[in-house]
């Protein structure tokens, strides 16, 4: 039994490093070298939506420019992002080699190759690609999908591609004939879609950019900026310096999130850093739903709940109360480790915010409790009338740059009723209607036996899975594979399996051919303006999808997908089917980007039925004690499943392979630091080096997608997410 006690006091190596500062400065100056001066800057400043993260940056107001027009916002992530895609060609002598020795490398290596710049084939039972040309890819593309029942086949896609690559991707889907069709949002924040559905109504964000600029209070949660939504660190530097409060729930103490040395700021630079968290709360993994409960309870305690807003604007309040009231401390307490005056003090500043804005990561729907988790968060909100007006709200951090858009566009496998019929009126065709597969239930129905043809666009599928022995036998058992990617992942080497496997190369964002749109976690829409060209072999995203679509389809069908090889075609089918996206119609001629409609909130009117905001009763769920919790997560170099540095600079240097344990959980285990060690799990197993870290005791962390070995693949029964974050395990020595 581990102690319940759920505070460390081991700070662990990292207790002097500072987030961001001159280091970070280096290395964004030594990354632009590598790149070359001139290519950085024309990349950096075109007019593209940012490749990485989905805070935003860029479009039409410059690479380095953000939605307030703040610049110059020079990002690591974003330089990072940046210098792969303007890689030379990978050498056709590579491919002399066996697929085998590719799997030899690492995630880094493989992103280092350079950019793919040929169509590739594995012939079955070939142990190495051949680089073949177009017409014989898309040919045989088009045959092996023919060749397919279309129930047998699935279609995922990441949230790196365009808003016009994802909506013709998902009506080809569909004009094929399957429903399975899905994004890697079911490996991240579909949680969120589910548990803001049922608390206001809406699946995304309800506050914009500027919002931030006003509120006096932030919330972070289960995330950590510093690393992966770098330029957000700004706003909670400057809700700061306006004398606001910037709340921290992590297990981990993250350094970046105690103090962070913002490159633009002199003063901050000068100081050696700027404090981020004027609080930091750390729960254990997996225990958010009891804290932010207590917080709740003691607000309501206080009686400093926002009685007008909720009589007027919410429904389920007396069940909501009722459940609280019936809570006991102990039971808040022993769950999330948190002592009663600390859970007092969050609550005490919180009742006296007057704007709030709750932001949230991974940290929040990788269990299997992710919708309840939100579902929490949005309570919270509501309990002080924190939503749906200026300056307070709710904010998903959302990873990939375009992963909320490709799910307004309809990368999913079941629609919204109103867009299927608009859809289905637009081109006068009936689309299936049994309910898709998400992501996981794909991978569990090829295990099966049960999928012959898989398109993936973009991503690493077998690396971003758990269960690395699942993700395999998976991803082997599916006859034909056809990626569509900008370079070589470990994806692309792994779970080949004795079928045939095309790879087609594909353009950048900025060397798209005609422009493409995007939307951020703010809901704003953005135009990147594409027109470079690096490689003259690969080809766009959606130029593929239309001539797959003309060779899958009768001549005489009603969907005319030779138009879709013109952007500002998509753009206007998809303004005339998906609410809220009628802008996008004469984006490219007016130049104009937008929020989607509806979507911000600034005034207390709700996408629920009845118009409120609706309290959610949440239970508290069970937390196994008996083994350690593991969290997976990412490191300063790396975005999702790709790895740009080996070392980890925000947590004291550590490798790929350290597994982060309290202090006191070592010593009670008998592991010194540096040891190596094995992580088991029910799942699998992995070697690791033990390194202690800031954690409370009976929590632990390693780095994804390596750590993935040890996840199992049950998912949230709501949300269909795996839980990345809470991971039974157990140390050998
Ligand atoms: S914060 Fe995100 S969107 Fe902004 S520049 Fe950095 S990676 Fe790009």
């Amino acid at each position: 039994m581990l102690p319940k006690q759920g505070r460390s006091s081991a700070v662990g190596d990292t207790s002097q490093i500072v987030g961001g500062g001159p280091k970070k400065v280096l290395y964004t100056l030594a990354t632009i070298g590598k790149m070359g001066v001139g290519k950085a800057a024309k990349a950096l400043t075109a007019k593209n939506a940012c490749k990485a993260c989905a805070y935003g940056m860029g479009g039409q107001r410059g690479g380095m420019t953000n939605e307030l027009d703040e610049f110059p916002s020079v990002c690591n992530k974003s330089v990072q992002a940046q210098s792969t895609d303007i890689q030379p060609a990978i050498p056709h002598a590579i491919f002399e080699h066996p697929i085998a020795d590719m799997q030899e490398l690492t995630g880094k290596e493989m992103e280092h190759l350079g950019r793919l710049g040929t169509p590739l084939f594995k012939a079955a039972g070939s142990d190495r690609f051949a680089p073949v040309d177009w017409d014989f890819a898309l040919n045989h593309a088009t045959k092996k999908l023919r060749a397919t029942d279309p129930q047998r086949s699935f279609f995922y896609s990441s949230g790196r591609s365009s808003n016009e690559a994802g909506f013709i991707f998902q009506l080809l889907a569909r004009a094929y004939g399957t429903n399975n069709v899905n994004n890697c949002s079911y490996y991240c924040h579909q949680a969120t879609s589910e548990g803001l559905a049922t608390t206001i109504g809406k699946g995304t964000a309800s506050v914009e950019l500027e919002d931030l600029t006003g509120t006096d209070m932030i919330f972070v949660i289960g995330a950590n900026p510093s690393s992966n939504h770098p330029r957000f660190i700004h706003m909670l530097k400057n809700c700061r310096e306006r004398g606001g409060e910037v709340i921290v729930i992590n297990p981990a103490k993250e350094p970046g999130l105690v103090k962070f040395a913002v490159p633009k700021s002199p003063s901050s630079m000068l100081k050696g850093g700027s404090e981020i968290a004027s609080l930091y709360v750390q729960p254990r993994i997996g225990s958010d739903v009891a804290l932010l409960k207590g917080i709740a309870k003691v607000v309501l305690e206080m009686g400093q709940q926002d009685v007008s807003f909720i009589d007027k604007h919410s429904s389920g309040f007396d069940a909501f109360r009722a459940d609280l009231e019936a809570l006991s401390w102990d039971e808040i307490v022993g769950a999330c480790g948190i002592a009663r005056d600390e859970i007092e003090e969050v609550a005490v500043r919180y009742a006296e915010a007057e704007n709030a804005v709750f932001a949230w990561g991974m940290g929040m729907t990788h269990h299997i409790h992710g919708v309840e988790n939100v579902e929490a968060i949005a309570n919270l909100a509501t309990l002080r009338g924190m939503v749906g007006k200026r300056f307070a709200g709710l904010l998903p951090l959302r990873g990939h740059s375009n992963v909320q858009g490709i799910g307004t566009i309809g990368v999913k496998p079941v629609l919204a009723k109103d867009v299927l019929a608009k859809m289905e009126a637009e081109f006068g065709v009936k689309f299936p209607e049994e309910k898709g597969y998400d992501t996981m239930a794909c991978l569990k129905a090829a295990e099966a036996g049960e999928v012959d043809s898989a398109v993936i666009m973009g991503g690493n599928l077998w690396g971003a899975t758990p269960d690395r022995a699942f993700a395999s036998r998976a991803m082997e058992a599916i006859g034909f594979k056809l990626f569509l990617t900008t370079t070589l992942n470990m994806g692309h080497v792994n779970g080949l399996g004795d079928g045939e496997v095309l790879i087609l190369p594909v353009t950048a964002r900025d060397e798209e051919w005609e422009p493409t749109t995007q939307e951020s976690m703010f809901n704003y829409v953005r135009l990147s303006d594409g027109g470079i060209c690096r490689l003259d072999y690969v080809k766009p995203e959606s130029w593929i999808l239309a001539t797959l679509a003309e060779g899958l389809l009768p001549p005489d069908y009603p969907i005319d997908f030779t138009a879709f090889r013109s952007h500002s075609k998509i753009r206007d089918a998809i303004a005339a089917i998906v609410p809220g996206m009628e802008e996008l119609a004469d984006i490219d001629v007016a130049k104009r980007e937008f929020h989607i409609k509806s979507r911000v909130m600034h005034t207390p009117e709700f996408g629920t039925p009845d118009g409120k905001a609706h309290f959610v009763v949440t239970p508290i769920p069970a937390l196994q004690r008996e083994r350690l919790t593991l969290a997976t997560m990412r490191s300063e170099g790396q975005f999702n499943t790709i790895i740009y540095e080996e070392k980890d600079s925000y947590r004291g240097g550590a490798g790929r392979f350290a597994v982060f344990l309290n202090a006191n959980d070592m010593t009670r285990l008998g592991v010194a630091e540096g040891q190596n060690v094995t992580v088991a799990s029910d799942t699998g197993r992995m070697s690791a080096i033990a390194t202690a870290f800031d954690l409370p005791e009976g929590s632990a962390m390693a780095y994804y997608p390596e750590a993935n070995v040890l996840v199992g693949t049950a998912v949230d029964p709501r949300s269909k997410t795996p839980a990345f974050k809470s991971v039974p395990i157990w140390i050998e020595h």
